[in-house]
């Protein structure tokens, strides 16, 4: 292979993905496969793989560190002869669409408006993969149901306090639980926290 001279390789970290939608939601070029451009799925053997700035800067200015299946790069190596001439291989090819990506569940969509007409909240916005809402007509902070993933977060900036953390964890917990049949006991409770933190002061101060 040409470009002996240079080394495109920095290191390579090996890992087994648990959270297949976090990188998912980091999109196209980062949270995909390099090499194969598949969402890397739970379960799945993959490295991340650190490149050499100095050298990759020169020739690749738009590239960086990256995510590939473990088998994939070890393949690679093989074929090329080094981990270095994995990378420029890899750099010089496009990276494929990805076609894996997670699918909106509709289902579960339809459970959550159930919840939303059921309890009063507010849609404000619906789009291809997400839906925002509000817990009323008077409380204007906004959440966002995602379809694809299933999640439900805050998204307002307004709500910064401990006390505020805290009705927004409970808050969503109870709707997961409607959403999942998960047991109460299971769910967040805000008083659980404060009763613990009030036992364990009164402890501290030997009462
Ligand atoms: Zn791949």
């Amino acid at each position: 292979m040409e470009k002996q001279e240079k080394n495109y390789f920095g290191g390579k970290m090996p890992y087994t993905m648990s959270g297949e939608h976090n990188w998912e939601k980091k999109g196209g070029t980062k949270g995909a496969c390099r090499q194969c451009g598949q969402y890397i799925k739970n379960d799945e053997d993959y490295y991340l793989v650190i490149i050499n700035w100095a050298d990759v800067r020169q020739d690749f200015p738009k590239e960086g560190n990256f995510i590939i299946h473990q088998k994939e790069f070890d393949t690679l190596v093989d074929v090329t002869g080094s981990e270095s001439n994995a990378v420029y291989h890899i750099f010089s090819h496009k990276k494929p669409r990805a076609k894996n990506p997670t699918q909106v569940d509709e289902e579960r969509v339809e459970r959550f408006k159930g919840i939303v007409a059921r309890r009063g909240f507010r849609i404000k916005s619906e789009t291809k993969n997400r839906i925002t809402f509000t817990p009323g007509f008077r409380d204007k902070s906004p959440y966002i149901f995602d379809k694809r993933f299933g999640t439900i977060e805050y998204s307002g900036r307004g709500m910064n306090g401990l006390f505020d953390g805290l009705i927004i964890k409970e808050f969503v917990s109870r709707i997961r639980e409607e959403l999942y049949d998960i047991p109460k006991e299971q769910g967040f409770r805000a008083l659980d926290v404060v009763e613990k933190a009030t036992k364990q002061v009164d402890e501290w101060m030997g009462k």
